[in-house]
């Protein structure tokens, strides 16, 4: 669909500046739409994509199919917080992948039914309207009244729920990241930064692959030099930009040779360059950076002739994948979390005993050890949960005779995971250090051996992933008891699940 006001980016609204025939009986005005995600109405929402959909000559089964889909995802938007469950009932969530599109369609045809439409009064005062997704724009050729009995009007009307705080700039005003100032009957355009912006540039000593940190410089420099389009405000925001990242840990090198190459580009190539299309005959192989992503990367480019070669993988791709990577999580997506509760404990709970006990049922029972405290390699703990040989999703220790141990875990119950390591040491089979010690140090014999839990992974209210959550408790505790050391009896542990 075309939506006249639509913006893009930045870009495409200083583009769109450039166009505008400015007079002298104009002002800069804006209006956003408050909090917009939230209160779009679900049927209107939904009606608005439908009908879009049918101007732009789409089939009625696939409008339906749609229309299913979005009242779907509109309707099954829960979420938890402090231990109770939500159902957002009306607006959409922010996460969701269709919000975006969903809001900007929904205001395109609000705007085209109670804005752009010779139902409002005062659209004849519209010169020029441009919108990015909840941010308006405008240049207004009515009185400052007018302007503000216009956004009284919006604000009044009851038209599906939405709000319109608004600015009448006249000659000057911030819009998305610019500022824009009416001098001699022409618009000029310079940066703007909100007062209350912090420096979130990407931190040079952040985890990233070099070529990310090193764009990082560059990349701002460009963005400075298109949106504004005198040298003199470049070059005053280009020193403080050079503070910003110097704070951020990037060395002076980076930054002057960033600068001293965006100095040199000319802006009006830079607004109107054309976007380079993405080479589509080649798929991307994305995975999770990593320190070493180098020799991944080489070692897919090296190899990747095998599948060259392959009669049947051939006829599927020939070229070269790009190499891409996932965002991984930030130290926000760890730390963060609203799914704290302050539930408080009741008789019931202080009930439960906490350690280790029989099953009374097993045959492994006689190896269990009926333990509350546990002596891993000199690190002493108590078990808080209540842990049997029939007890699943546990962290467990096996001690040899010899105080040596190791450290597993097991999604099964505890039992089945420890008659495995009896069966391997009695069959002798097997070269991890565990089966190695008892074959070389106490003849092969398992009753030299014990086992207990260390604890247990509970299921998660929200569904997470528990198997995940029981690999990092086991990664910790290997780490803790240094279990891969000396006394310990277990292999090289892989820290990937950590990130
Ligand atoms: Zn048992
Ligand atoms: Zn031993």
């Amino acid at each position: 669909m075309d939506i006249p006001s639509y913006l893009k980016d930045t870009n495409s609204f200083l583009r769109a500046v450039e166009d505008i025939n400015w007079r002298g009986d104009l002002k800069l005005v804006s209006i956003d739409v408050e909090s917009l995600y939230t209160r779009i109405p679900h049927h209107e929402g939904v009606n608005a994509i439908c009908l879009v959909l049918h101007r732009a000559g789409k089939s009625p089964a696939f409008i339906d199919f749609v229309r299913e889909a979005l009242l779907f995802i509109l309707t099954h938007n829960s979420f938890l917080f402090n231990n109770q469950w939500f159902n957002q009932v009306t607006g959409t969530a922010m996460g969701t992948p269709v919000a975006c599109t969903f809001a900007n369609i929904f205001l395109a045809v609000f705007e085209s039914k109670f804005i752009l439409n010779l139902g409002n009064p005062y659209v004849k005062y519209i010169h020029t309207y441009l919108r990015y997704i909840d941010d308006v724009f405008m240049a207004w050729s009515g009185s400052e009244q007018e302007f503000f009995d216009f956004v009284d009007f919006l604000n009044t009307g009851e038209r599906m729920n939405m709000r319109f705080p608004c600015n009448f700039g006249d000659k000057h005003l911030e819009f998305l990241d610019v500022q824009l100032d009416v001098v001699a009957d022409q618009i000029k355009v310079s940066g703007y930064r909100k007062p209350t912006a912090t420096n979130a540039l990407l931190h040079y000593n952040s985890a990233h692959p070099d070529h990310v940190k090193k764009a990082v410089p560059y990349g701002q420099f460009v963005r400075l030099r298109r949106i504004n389009d005198s040298d003199e405000s470049f070059h005053k925001q280009a020193l403080e930009l050079k503070d910003r990242l110097r704070l951020r840990g990037y060395p002076d090198t980076i930054i002057k040779t960033a600068y001293d190459k965006a100095t040199k580009l000319d802006r009006h190539q830079l607004l109107h360059r054309r976007e380079v299309k993405r080479n589509s005959d080649r798929f991307t192989f994305t995975f999770d950076f990593c320190p070493n992503e180098r020799n991944i990367r080489k070692a897919i480019q090296r190899n990747w002739v095998i599948l060259e070669r392959d009669p049947e993988l051939r006829k599927v791709t020939v070229n070269r994948p790009m190499i891409s990577f996932k965002r991984n999580p930030t130290m926000r997506d760890l730390l963060v979390n609203s799914k704290f509760s302050d539930k408080k404990t009741t008789w019931l709970d202080r009930e439960i005993p906490k350690g280790n006990f029989t099953c009374h049922h097993c045959n492994f029972c006689r190896f269990h050890l009926r333990t509350r405290s546990l002596n891993i390699g000199g690190v002493t703990t108590m078990v808080e949960q209540f842990i049997s040989c029939k007890t699943d999703y546990v962290v467990y220790v096996i001690f040899c005779t010899c105080r040596r141990f190791y450290i597993g875990k097991t999604i099964r119950p505890l039992y089945i995971r420890f008659r495995e390591h009896h069966h391997s040491i009695t069959s002798g089979k097997g070269s991890q250090r565990l089966i190695k010690h008892i074959r070389d140090a106490h003849a092969g014999d398992p009753n030299s051996l014990t086992f207990a839990g260390i604890e247990r992974v509970m299921p998660k209210i929200d569904g997470g992933d528990r198997h995940r959550e029981l690999l990092r408790r086991e990664a910790r505790w290997i780490l803790k008891t240094e279990a891969e050391g000396p006394i310990g009896l277990n292999d090289k542990n892989d820290m990937a699940v950590f990130i």
